[in-house]
């Protein structure tokens, strides 16, 4: 059976990566989005199996004991984030290129994992200042959740120069251009 590869966007929480990572699934068929799982609430539009499956911490412990992650963390106050083994080896069996959208821990994690297997991309705010707008204009974060993502984000920022790729999201179009060539390249060589 063919063996599919693996695709990791970080960057810290507002950079962009669920705007851009919509966009490659829309763009490219063979790509296929890892659904974590996490203890964190739904935010209104989002859909359980399909953005995230949301556990509650029972069943965030139970499959902690059962190995069932292939790395978990945790943050903003306690909440878990983790990569189920089972959806994203599935999916590589069938030949799919499996996208992560995850933060940086997880994808240094998932990168060692894989190997060349597996291609990283940091998504770089332009500024701190663009990045608080961001999150607060989305619309779906209260003050203290937005004061953690912030400074977490200045955490995740000083891990930018471990990726081998970082691209700004200033212009979104010209962000998106210089993504989708990279995921190309990757893809067809
Ligand atoms: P993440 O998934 O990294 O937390 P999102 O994709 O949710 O980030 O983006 C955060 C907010 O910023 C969203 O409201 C999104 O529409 C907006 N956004 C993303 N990229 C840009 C950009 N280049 N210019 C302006 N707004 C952007
Ligand atoms: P959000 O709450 O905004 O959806 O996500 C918060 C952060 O968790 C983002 O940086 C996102 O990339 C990260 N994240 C989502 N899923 C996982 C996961 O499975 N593992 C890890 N390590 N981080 C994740």
């Amino acid at each position: 059976m063919k063996k599919g590869k693996i695709i990791i966007l970080v960057a810290p929480s507002g950079a962009g990566k669920t705007t851009l990572s919509k966009r490659l699934l829309n763009d490219f068929s063979t790509l296929k989005f890892s659904v974590s799982a996490t203890t964190r609430t739904p935010r209104p539009h989002e859909v359980n199996g399909k953005d995230y499956f949301f556990f509650d911490n029972n069943e965030f412990d139970k499959a902690i004991s059962e190995d069932r992650f292939l790395e978990w963390e945790s943050f903003y106050g306690g909440s878990r984030y983790g990569t189920l083994r089972s959806t994203v080896e599935e999916d590589l069996k069938k030949g799919y290129f499996v996208l992560f959208d995850i933060e940086v821990k997880g994808a240094l994690n998932v990168k060692a994992h894989y190997g060349d297997n597996a291609l990283a991309i940091f998504i770089k705010p332009p500024s701190d200042e663009v990045l608080k707008e961001r999150l607060k204009n989305r619309g779906t974060e209260n003050e203290e959740s937005l004061r953690m993502r912030l400074e977490r984000a200045r955490m995740e920022l000083s891990y930018a120069d471990r990726f081998e790729h970082v691209i700004i999201n200033d212009d979104l179009e010209r962000c998106y251009q210089e993504l989708h060539r990279l995921v190309h390249s990757f893809m067809t060589q």
